[in-house]
Protein backbone atom coordinates (compact mmCIF):
# COMPACT_ATOMS: atom_id res chain seq x y z
CA UNK A 1 0.00 0.00 0.00
CA UNK A 2 1.50 3.30 -0.82
CA UNK A 3 -1.06 5.56 1.32
CA UNK A 4 -4.94 5.27 2.42
CA UNK A 5 -7.83 7.77 1.86
CA UNK A 6 -10.66 7.88 3.19
CA UNK A 7 -13.19 9.95 1.62
CA UNK A 8 -15.86 11.99 2.67
CA UNK A 9 -17.74 15.03 2.18
CA UNK A 10 -17.70 17.75 4.60
CA UNK A 11 -18.80 21.61 3.85
CA UNK A 12 -16.61 24.74 2.33
CA UNK A 13 -17.97 27.17 5.67
CA UNK A 14 -18.63 30.56 4.50
CA UNK A 15 -18.82 33.22 6.70
CA UNK A 16 -19.50 37.08 6.69
CA UNK A 17 -17.81 39.41 8.88
CA UNK A 18 -19.05 43.30 9.09
CA UNK A 19 -16.62 45.48 10.32
CA UNK A 20 -17.60 48.58 12.65
CA UNK A 21 -18.36 52.07 10.56
CA UNK A 22 -14.50 53.87 10.26
CA UNK A 23 -14.31 57.49 11.47
CA UNK A 24 -13.29 58.44 8.06
CA UNK A 25 -17.00 57.41 6.55
CA UNK A 26 -18.55 58.97 9.36
CA UNK A 27 -17.25 61.67 8.44
CA UNK A 28 -18.33 61.84 5.17
CA UNK A 29 -21.84 61.65 6.51
CA UNK A 30 -22.35 57.46 5.92
CA UNK A 31 -24.65 55.51 6.99
CA UNK A 32 -24.95 52.01 7.79
CA UNK A 33 -26.55 49.66 5.18
CA UNK A 34 -25.09 46.61 6.13
CA UNK A 35 -26.59 44.73 8.76
CA UNK A 36 -26.73 41.43 10.74
CA UNK A 37 -30.31 40.09 11.41
CA UNK A 38 -29.01 36.64 13.19
CA UNK A 39 -25.87 34.64 13.53
CA UNK A 40 -26.72 33.66 9.60
CA UNK A 41 -28.32 36.07 8.08
CA UNK A 42 -26.96 39.18 6.75
CA UNK A 43 -29.40 42.86 5.03
CA UNK A 44 -28.06 45.13 2.23
CA UNK A 45 -29.98 47.89 1.87
CA UNK A 46 -30.04 49.70 -1.31
CA UNK A 47 -29.37 53.46 -0.44
CA UNK A 48 -29.10 54.79 -4.35
CA UNK A 49 -32.91 54.25 -4.20
CA UNK A 50 -34.37 56.79 -6.23
CA UNK A 51 -37.57 58.08 -4.33
CA UNK A 52 -39.50 59.33 -7.47
CA UNK A 53 -39.08 56.25 -9.25
CA UNK A 54 -42.22 54.57 -9.99
CA UNK A 55 -41.10 51.18 -10.28
CA UNK A 56 -39.76 51.10 -6.54
CA UNK A 57 -42.52 49.85 -5.32
CA UNK A 58 -42.03 46.54 -7.23
CA UNK A 59 -38.54 46.19 -6.19
CA UNK A 60 -37.07 44.74 -3.38
CA UNK A 61 -34.88 47.57 -1.43
CA UNK A 62 -32.74 44.97 0.71
CA UNK A 63 -31.26 41.84 -0.10
CA UNK A 64 -30.82 39.26 2.39
CA UNK A 65 -28.13 36.47 2.32
CA UNK A 66 -27.59 33.56 4.71
CA UNK A 67 -24.01 32.11 5.28
CA UNK A 68 -22.83 29.80 7.82
CA UNK A 69 -21.73 32.41 10.11
CA UNK A 70 -22.18 36.10 10.28
CA UNK A 71 -20.43 38.52 12.18
CA UNK A 72 -20.81 42.44 12.72
CA UNK A 73 -18.94 45.01 14.46
CA UNK A 74 -19.79 43.69 17.89
CA UNK A 75 -17.79 40.33 17.52
CA UNK A 76 -14.82 39.81 18.85
CA UNK A 77 -11.67 38.43 17.61
CA UNK A 78 -12.28 35.84 19.70
CA UNK A 79 -15.60 35.14 18.80
CA UNK A 80 -14.45 35.14 15.06
CA UNK A 81 -11.64 32.92 15.58
CA UNK A 82 -13.76 30.35 17.63
CA UNK A 83 -16.55 30.27 14.97
CA UNK A 84 -14.13 29.85 11.88
CA UNK A 85 -11.12 28.10 12.28
CA UNK A 86 -10.67 26.75 15.60
CA UNK A 87 -12.82 23.88 14.50
CA UNK A 88 -9.90 22.91 12.02
CA UNK A 89 -7.22 22.22 14.35
CA UNK A 90 -8.16 18.42 15.44
CA UNK A 91 -8.27 17.54 12.14
CA UNK A 92 -4.98 19.17 11.27
CA UNK A 93 -3.22 16.97 14.07
CA UNK A 94 -4.74 14.08 12.56
CA UNK A 95 -3.79 14.79 8.84
CA UNK A 96 -6.39 16.65 7.08
CA UNK A 97 -5.37 19.79 5.37
CA UNK A 98 -7.16 22.56 6.02
CA UNK A 99 -7.51 26.37 4.40
CA UNK A 100 -8.87 30.04 5.94
CA UNK A 101 -8.81 32.75 3.53
CA UNK A 102 -10.00 36.52 4.01
CA UNK A 103 -11.74 37.91 1.26
CA UNK A 104 -13.45 41.22 0.40
CA UNK A 105 -12.18 45.06 -1.08
CA UNK A 106 -9.52 46.74 1.07
CA UNK A 107 -10.04 48.19 3.90
CA UNK A 108 -12.77 45.92 4.71
CA UNK A 109 -11.00 44.20 7.79
CA UNK A 110 -9.44 40.93 6.22
CA UNK A 111 -5.75 42.22 7.63
CA UNK A 112 -7.61 43.05 10.71
CA UNK A 113 -9.17 39.41 10.83
CA UNK A 114 -5.90 37.46 9.98
CA UNK A 115 -3.00 38.91 11.86
CA UNK A 116 -4.86 41.70 14.04
CA UNK A 117 -3.31 43.71 16.28
CA UNK A 118 -1.30 43.52 19.20
CA UNK A 119 -3.63 43.65 21.38
CA UNK A 120 -6.12 42.12 19.52
CA UNK A 121 -4.35 39.59 18.12
CA UNK A 122 -6.09 37.40 14.49
CA UNK A 123 -6.30 34.46 13.76
CA UNK A 124 -2.97 33.37 12.49
CA UNK A 125 -1.96 33.72 16.15
CA UNK A 126 -5.08 32.54 17.75
CA UNK A 127 -4.51 29.57 15.62
CA UNK A 128 -1.06 28.90 15.77
CA UNK A 129 -1.79 28.86 20.28
CA UNK A 130 -3.97 26.25 20.01
CA UNK A 131 -2.00 24.29 17.66
CA UNK A 132 0.46 24.24 19.88
CA UNK A 133 -1.63 23.73 23.07
CA UNK A 134 -3.11 20.94 21.45
CA UNK A 135 0.02 18.94 20.15
CA UNK A 136 1.13 18.82 23.77
CA UNK A 137 -1.99 17.41 24.59
CA UNK A 138 -1.44 14.68 22.08
CA UNK A 139 0.27 11.38 23.42
CA UNK A 140 3.65 10.62 23.68
CA UNK A 141 4.38 8.24 20.84
CA UNK A 142 3.04 10.19 18.42
CA UNK A 143 5.84 13.10 17.81
CA UNK A 144 4.83 16.61 15.92
CA UNK A 145 6.17 19.18 14.23
CA UNK A 146 5.23 22.44 13.29
CA UNK A 147 7.01 24.21 10.45
CA UNK A 148 5.82 27.78 9.11
CA UNK A 149 6.76 30.18 5.95
CA UNK A 150 5.23 33.50 5.25
CA UNK A 151 5.12 34.78 1.38
CA UNK A 152 3.45 36.98 -0.40
CA UNK A 153 1.62 36.69 -3.90
CA UNK A 154 2.15 40.53 -5.80
CA UNK A 155 2.06 40.41 -9.65
CA UNK A 156 1.83 36.75 -9.82
CA UNK A 157 5.32 36.65 -8.41
CA UNK A 158 5.86 35.12 -5.03
CA UNK A 159 8.15 36.42 -2.48
CA UNK A 160 8.77 35.20 1.01
CA UNK A 161 7.78 37.98 3.65
CA UNK A 162 10.34 36.64 6.26
CA UNK A 163 13.45 37.03 3.65
CA UNK A 164 12.47 39.40 1.33
CA UNK A 165 15.86 39.86 -0.13
CA UNK A 166 15.95 36.19 -1.86
CA UNK A 167 13.45 37.07 -4.58
CA UNK A 168 11.20 35.75 -6.39
CA UNK A 169 10.47 31.70 -5.76
CA UNK A 170 8.97 29.46 -8.19
CA UNK A 171 6.70 26.75 -7.29
CA UNK A 172 6.80 23.33 -8.13
CA UNK A 173 5.08 20.02 -7.75
CA UNK A 174 6.68 17.59 -5.69
CA UNK A 175 6.87 13.82 -5.92
CA UNK A 176 3.73 13.33 -3.95
CA UNK A 177 2.02 15.81 -6.70
CA UNK A 178 2.32 18.69 -4.29
CA UNK A 179 3.08 22.14 -4.64
CA UNK A 180 6.08 23.00 -3.34
CA UNK A 181 7.72 26.96 -3.22
CA UNK A 182 11.07 26.69 -3.98
CA UNK A 183 13.68 27.87 -1.52
CA UNK A 184 11.27 29.17 0.92
CA UNK A 185 11.98 29.54 4.21
CA UNK A 186 10.88 27.07 7.04
CA UNK A 187 10.51 28.15 10.65
CA UNK A 188 10.43 25.46 12.79
CA UNK A 189 10.05 24.68 16.37
CA UNK A 190 7.98 28.08 16.74
CA UNK A 191 7.13 29.47 20.11
CA UNK A 192 3.67 30.89 20.01
CA UNK A 193 5.02 34.18 21.36
CA UNK A 194 7.43 34.68 18.78
CA UNK A 195 4.75 33.99 16.04
CA UNK A 196 3.45 38.05 16.42
CA UNK A 197 6.48 39.33 16.19
CA UNK A 198 7.16 37.18 13.12
CA UNK A 199 4.35 38.15 11.49
CA UNK A 200 4.18 41.86 12.58
CA UNK A 201 7.68 42.29 10.81
CA UNK A 202 6.64 39.73 7.25
CA UNK A 203 3.79 41.81 7.31
CA UNK A 204 5.60 45.24 6.91
CA UNK A 205 7.41 43.62 3.68
CA UNK A 206 4.12 43.47 2.17
CA UNK A 207 3.77 45.34 -0.75
CA UNK A 208 1.17 48.26 -0.20
CA UNK A 209 0.99 50.69 -3.34
CA UNK A 210 -1.36 53.85 -2.47
CA UNK A 211 -4.26 54.25 -5.41
CA UNK A 212 -7.22 56.85 -6.17
CA UNK A 213 -9.47 55.01 -4.09
CA UNK A 214 -7.51 54.44 -1.05
CA UNK A 215 -4.65 55.66 1.01
CA UNK A 216 -3.12 52.42 1.00
CA UNK A 217 -4.26 49.35 -0.96
CA UNK A 218 -2.98 45.94 -0.56
CA UNK A 219 -2.38 44.44 -3.89
CA UNK A 220 -0.80 41.53 -2.53
CA UNK A 221 -2.04 37.96 -1.19
CA UNK A 222 -0.14 36.75 1.98
CA UNK A 223 -0.02 33.34 2.98
CA UNK A 224 0.77 31.72 5.76
CA UNK A 225 1.05 28.16 5.42
CA UNK A 226 1.56 25.56 8.34
CA UNK A 227 3.02 22.37 8.19
CA UNK A 228 2.11 19.87 10.60
CA UNK A 229 4.39 16.94 10.42
CA UNK A 230 3.82 14.31 12.34
CA UNK A 231 6.06 10.47 13.27
CA UNK A 232 4.82 7.71 15.18
CA UNK A 233 7.46 6.19 17.73
CA UNK A 234 7.89 2.59 16.77
CA UNK A 235 10.04 0.22 18.63
CA UNK A 236 12.30 3.32 19.08
CA UNK A 237 12.22 3.81 15.27
CA UNK A 238 10.38 7.14 14.57
CA UNK A 239 8.27 6.98 11.03
CA UNK A 240 6.62 9.80 9.40
CA UNK A 241 3.03 9.10 9.39
CA UNK A 242 1.12 12.23 8.11
CA UNK A 243 1.79 15.87 6.93
CA UNK A 244 -0.84 18.04 6.87
CA UNK A 245 -1.14 21.47 5.58
CA UNK A 246 -2.84 24.83 6.56
CA UNK A 247 -2.99 27.50 4.67
CA UNK A 248 -3.84 30.77 6.21
CA UNK A 249 -4.73 33.82 3.61
CA UNK A 250 -4.79 37.27 3.53
CA UNK A 251 -5.69 38.07 0.10
CA UNK A 252 -5.73 41.41 -2.10
CA UNK A 253 -8.33 43.57 -2.42
CA UNK A 254 -11.31 42.67 -4.06
CA UNK A 255 -12.38 45.67 -5.82
CA UNK A 256 -12.31 46.59 -9.15
CA UNK A 257 -9.58 47.85 -10.82
CA UNK A 258 -11.63 50.08 -13.11
CA UNK A 259 -12.95 51.97 -9.59
CA UNK A 260 -9.39 52.95 -8.26
CA UNK A 261 -9.07 54.57 -11.83
CA UNK A 262 -5.79 52.76 -12.17
CA UNK A 263 -3.26 54.19 -14.90
CA UNK A 264 -0.11 52.69 -16.07
CA UNK A 265 1.83 50.00 -13.63
CA UNK A 266 -1.11 50.53 -11.24
CA UNK A 267 -3.22 49.19 -14.03
CA UNK A 268 -1.15 46.03 -14.71
CA UNK A 269 -0.78 45.22 -11.16
CA UNK A 270 -4.69 45.87 -10.93
CA UNK A 271 -4.91 43.02 -13.93
CA UNK A 272 -2.72 40.68 -12.13
CA UNK A 273 -4.68 40.58 -8.48
CA UNK A 274 -7.73 40.13 -10.83
CA UNK A 275 -6.31 37.48 -12.84
CA UNK A 276 -5.29 35.80 -9.17
CA UNK A 277 -8.99 36.58 -7.85
CA UNK A 278 -10.63 35.92 -11.04
CA UNK A 279 -8.62 32.61 -11.09
CA UNK A 280 -10.43 31.85 -7.63
CA UNK A 281 -13.66 33.03 -8.81
CA UNK A 282 -13.62 30.85 -11.52
CA UNK A 283 -12.32 27.99 -9.40
CA UNK A 284 -15.54 28.57 -6.80
CA UNK A 285 -17.72 28.52 -9.51
CA UNK A 286 -16.82 25.76 -11.35
CA UNK A 287 -16.31 23.54 -7.88
CA UNK A 288 -20.04 24.95 -6.70
CA UNK A 289 -21.23 23.69 -10.37
CA UNK A 290 -24.16 21.18 -9.09
CA UNK A 291 -23.22 18.04 -10.92
CA UNK A 292 -20.05 18.60 -10.11
CA UNK A 293 -17.94 17.59 -13.41
CA UNK A 294 -17.08 21.25 -14.29
CA UNK A 295 -13.35 21.46 -15.73
CA UNK A 296 -11.61 23.39 -12.84
CA UNK A 297 -8.18 25.53 -14.19
CA UNK A 298 -6.31 25.65 -11.18
CA UNK A 299 -3.12 26.71 -13.49
CA UNK A 300 -4.78 30.04 -14.54
CA UNK A 301 -2.76 31.87 -11.69
CA UNK A 302 -0.46 31.47 -8.34
CA UNK A 303 -2.92 31.06 -6.05
CA UNK A 304 -5.23 28.49 -7.69
CA UNK A 305 -1.56 26.91 -8.52
CA UNK A 306 -1.00 27.40 -4.62
CA UNK A 307 -4.08 26.34 -3.37
CA UNK A 308 -5.14 23.58 -5.93
CA UNK A 309 -5.40 21.11 -3.20
CA UNK A 310 -7.69 22.90 -0.99
CA UNK A 311 -10.01 23.90 -3.68
CA UNK A 312 -9.64 20.84 -5.37
CA UNK A 313 -11.16 18.86 -2.27
CA UNK A 314 -8.53 17.63 0.03
CA UNK A 315 -8.71 20.75 2.72
CA UNK A 316 -11.02 21.56 4.94
CA UNK A 317 -11.83 25.28 3.99
CA UNK A 318 -13.27 28.30 5.69
CA UNK A 319 -14.15 31.37 3.77
CA UNK A 320 -14.36 34.89 5.75
CA UNK A 321 -15.87 37.51 3.59
CA UNK A 322 -15.62 40.98 4.33
CA UNK A 323 -17.60 44.15 3.98
CA UNK A 324 -18.07 47.58 5.27
CA UNK A 325 -21.04 48.49 6.90
CA UNK A 326 -21.42 52.00 4.68
CA UNK A 327 -23.63 53.44 2.28
CA UNK A 328 -20.59 54.67 0.13
CA UNK A 329 -19.76 51.09 0.07
CA UNK A 330 -22.86 49.33 -1.52
CA UNK A 331 -21.48 48.30 -4.73
CA UNK A 332 -18.35 46.16 -3.50
CA UNK A 333 -20.72 44.99 -0.73
CA UNK A 334 -23.12 43.77 -3.22
CA UNK A 335 -20.31 42.48 -4.76
CA UNK A 336 -18.78 40.78 -1.90
CA UNK A 337 -21.92 39.12 -0.92
CA UNK A 338 -22.81 37.86 -4.05
CA UNK A 339 -19.14 36.13 -4.17
CA UNK A 340 -19.76 34.66 -0.87
CA UNK A 341 -22.67 33.17 -1.67
CA UNK A 342 -21.20 31.63 -4.32
CA UNK A 343 -18.94 29.71 -2.35
CA UNK A 344 -21.14 28.54 -0.10
CA UNK A 345 -22.47 25.60 -3.04
CA UNK A 346 -18.81 24.42 -2.38
CA UNK A 347 -18.80 20.60 -1.34
CA UNK A 348 -15.60 19.11 -1.17
CA UNK A 349 -14.25 15.73 -0.38
CA UNK A 350 -11.20 15.65 1.92
CA UNK A 351 -8.87 12.85 2.07
CA UNK A 352 -6.73 12.43 5.59
CA UNK A 353 -2.88 12.22 4.16
CA UNK A 354 -1.11 8.91 5.65
CA UNK A 355 2.62 8.41 4.09
CA UNK A 356 3.39 5.66 6.08
CA UNK A 357 3.84 2.28 4.28
CA UNK A 358 3.68 -0.26 7.19
CA UNK A 359 1.74 1.11 9.65
CA UNK A 360 0.19 -1.32 11.75
CA UNK A 361 -3.22 -3.09 10.73
CA UNK A 362 -4.37 -1.94 14.27
CA UNK A 363 -3.96 1.27 13.93
CA UNK A 364 -5.46 1.18 10.67
CA UNK A 365 -8.81 -0.24 12.32
CA UNK A 366 -8.59 2.94 15.26
CA UNK A 367 -8.43 5.06 12.45
CA UNK A 368 -11.41 3.60 9.93
CA UNK A 369 -13.16 4.34 14.12
CA UNK A 370 -12.61 7.74 14.39
CA UNK A 371 -13.57 8.73 10.42
CA UNK A 372 -16.59 6.84 11.75
CA UNK A 373 -17.86 8.93 14.22
CA UNK A 374 -16.57 11.96 12.40
CA UNK A 375 -18.68 10.81 9.37
CA UNK A 376 -21.81 10.37 12.44
CA UNK A 377 -20.85 13.58 13.85
CA UNK A 378 -21.39 15.71 10.37
P1 LIG B 1 -8.00 45.16 4.67
O1 LIG B 1 -6.89 44.28 5.12
O2 LIG B 1 -9.22 44.41 4.24
O3 LIG B 1 -7.56 46.14 3.64
P2 LIG B 1 -7.82 46.22 7.35
O4 LIG B 1 -7.83 44.96 8.11
O5 LIG B 1 -6.49 46.86 7.18
O6 LIG B 1 -8.51 46.05 5.91
O7 LIG B 1 -8.86 47.20 8.04
C1 LIG B 1 -8.97 48.58 7.72
C2 LIG B 1 -9.05 49.39 9.01
O8 LIG B 1 -10.23 49.05 9.74
C3 LIG B 1 -7.90 49.12 9.95
O9 LIG B 1 -7.55 50.31 10.59
C4 LIG B 1 -8.45 48.12 10.94
O10 LIG B 1 -7.80 48.19 12.19
C5 LIG B 1 -9.91 48.54 11.03
N1 LIG B 1 -10.78 47.38 11.30
C6 LIG B 1 -11.09 46.44 10.41
N2 LIG B 1 -11.93 45.52 10.93
C7 LIG B 1 -12.13 45.90 12.20
C8 LIG B 1 -12.90 45.37 13.28
N3 LIG B 1 -13.63 44.25 13.14
N4 LIG B 1 -12.90 46.05 14.45
C9 LIG B 1 -12.17 47.16 14.60
N5 LIG B 1 -11.43 47.72 13.63
C10 LIG B 1 -11.40 47.10 12.44
MG1 LIG C 1 -4.95 44.23 4.35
Amino acid sequence: IQSMHYFFFIVFQVALRIRPLSDAELEEGATIIAHKVDDQMVVLMDPMEDPDDILRAHRSREKTYMFDVAFDYSATQDEVYRSTTKGLIEGLISGYNATVFAYGPTGCGKTYTMLGTDREPGIYVRTLNDLFKAIEETSDDMQYSVSMSYLEIYNEMIRDLLNPSSGFLDLREDSKGEIQVTGITEVSTINAREVMELLMKGNKQRTQEPTAANQTSSRSHAVLQVGVRQQSRCRDILQEVRFARLFMIDLAGSERASQTQNRGQRLKEGAHINRSLLALGNCINALSEKNGNKYVNYRDSKLTRLLKDSLGGNSRTVMIAHISPASLAFEDSRNTLTYADRAKSIRTRVKRNLLNVSYHVAQYTSIISDLRSEIQRL
